[in-house]
């Protein structure tokens, strides 16, 4: 930890502002504690995100890469930076190589016992050129149908991967995303997969916890070369139950597919961004992401409307502070989260120079829940000094975790493994995989208190880390 001479004058002229034991007297003066305390109580009062949230889902609402959604949201963030007070805002462009129309799905069993399923086209799938008829061949995971030697086994079938994110028990001291990492191997890779091994198209039970007749959309990321493009849906949660009921009957069930889905040519969007500039100038500061593309299936509310609603609330409450931070700080609205993390990547690219001058980030995109856990992912050495900070977001019902792993959530995990020292602000849930990529992501699922405890705790501890002059790569 470093101290710069102005903050150890104050520091040692300063009385120590007392905390209830906490450590973090040993760091921060006293000015600066009492108007991070006075920050997060005014925070918790302030409903800006939750005002965002509102905005962006009621005057853009879906905003898939490549769409007219996708254009009017980033005229949006734009006019909002300004709109909030921030110094600059900005769009830096990027292109991906295709574009997709989502177009119309629907499938049916036909066979034994005929009945209408609900499905979703998993982002860019091929169509399926007219109603696909085929078998359905059933794994109960995505290893299950690996394990099936590539060839021609599956031809004329239709492979359904029947994994329940919702059913799925982690190892001992294993995270509680894991299920939703085994349930996206199939989404995310099932159609190169089953097209090795013969089949004409793959249905997957829908990457997901609930139980609503709702299928959950996502990417799959793109074909292999070389590799036929097979059709990929994913069913809801009681529509692959249904299915998996009729297949233990044991007699063939057969299926009926109909995607109108379209693979088009390049696209190009941009990252989003917003800064409130330090008292020290634009050339260190702090990152705040979240992404500001969504599915189109709900208006991306949790996903990631909250995200994009506490980190510009946040950083706005900073900027409107009567003396600026020390160091700068950067509202990152990434573009094609959802595709793969297609922004990040280019603003890796495009910042690849300036990655040092980008002292520490994190990101929301876990929904609009609490923050339990504050998990650092900084040099050893600076370790004290977060958990000092931390000791002002305490009061938000925050826990300390001392793993020190943190590598950046979502969109962040790039920058963090480019080098970036990260926070990670675990959530509570508050049921974000009940209804993130479905219809049902909308602004009703956000609730208050819980987006103001979070922006509250964002601020409060960007304030801190903006204001001391820190090196969290040592
Ligand atoms: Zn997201
Ligand atoms: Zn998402």
């Amino acid at each position: 930890m470093r101290r710069s001479a102005f903050a150890l004058a104050l520091f040692l002229l300063s009385p120590v502002f007392s905390f209830a034991g906490g450590p973090a007297a040993a760091v921060i003066p006293q000015p600066v504690a009492e108007q991070a305390e006075l920050l997060r109580e005014g925070a918790l009062r302030d409903n800006l995100s939750v005002a965002l949230v509102e905005s962006i889902t009621t005057e853009v609402g879906p905003r898939r890469i490549g769409t007219a959604g996708d254009e009017r949201a980033r005229a949006w963030a734009l006019d909002k930076f300004i709109e909030l007070g921030f110094d600059r805002a900005w769009s830096e462009e990027f292109t991906v190589p295709h574009g997709w129309i989502r177009g119309e799905a629907s499938a049916a069993i036909v066979a034994p016992y005929p009945q209408r399923l609900v499905v979703t086209a998993l982002g860019y799938s091929v169509g399926t050129g007219g109603d696909l008829v085929g078998d359905v061949v059933e794994f109960a995971t995505f290893d299950d149908l690996l394990a099936v030697p590539e060839g021609n086994s599956l031809k004329g079938k239709i492979a359904f991967v029947s994994f329940s994110m919702a059913d799925y028990v982690p190892p001992p001291g294993g995270s509680p995303m894991a299920g939703y990492g085994q349930g996206t191997r199939a989404r995310g890779r099932g159609h190169v997969v089953a097209a090795k091994r013969g089949a004409e198209a793959i249905v997957i039970r829908s990457v997901g916890t609930d139980n609503n007749r709702l299928a959950h959309t996502g990417s799959g990321y793109g074909y292999q070369d070389g590799v036929r493009k097979i059709p990929a849906a994913a069913l809801s949660a009681p529509d692959a139950i249904l299915l998996q009921n009729m297949l233990k009957r044991g007699k063939p069930v057969t299926l009926k597919l109909n995607l109108t889905s379209e693979i088009t040519g390049p696209v190009t969007t941009a990252n989003v961004i917003g800064e409130i500039t330090g008292r020290e100038g634009s050339d260190k500061y702090l990152v705040l992401g979240a992404h500001l593309d969504s599915w189109d299936e709900g208006t991306g509310a949790i996903d990631d409307g909250a995200g994009v609603g506490s980190m510009m609330a946040a950083a706005a409450i900073i900027g409107r502070l009567k003396k600026r931070p020390r160091r700068s700080i950067r509202v990152l609205l990434f573009g094609g989260e959802e595709i793969g993390l297609t922004g990040v990547r280019a603003y890796a690219e495009q910042h690849a120079d300036d990655m040092p001058a980008q002292l520490l980030g994190a990101e929301v995109d876990s929904g609009g829940g609490r923050v339990n856990t504050l998990v650092s992912g900084v040099g050893e050495q600076s370790v004290p000094a977060v958990r000092a900070m931390y000791e002002l977001i305490a009061p938000l019902g925050i826990e300390w975790s001392d793993a020190n792993d943190a590598k950046g959530d979502s969109d962040m995990s790039v920058l963090g493994g480019a080098g970036m020292p990260a926070l990670s602000f675990e959530q509570n849930s508050n049921n974000y995989f009940h209804y993130h990529h479905t219809p049902n992501d909308t602004f009703d699922k956000i609730i208050p208190e819980d987006m103001r405890y979070l922006t509250a705790a964002y601020a409060t501890m960007f304030y801190l880390a903006a204001e001391l002059d820190i090196d969290f790569r040592q």
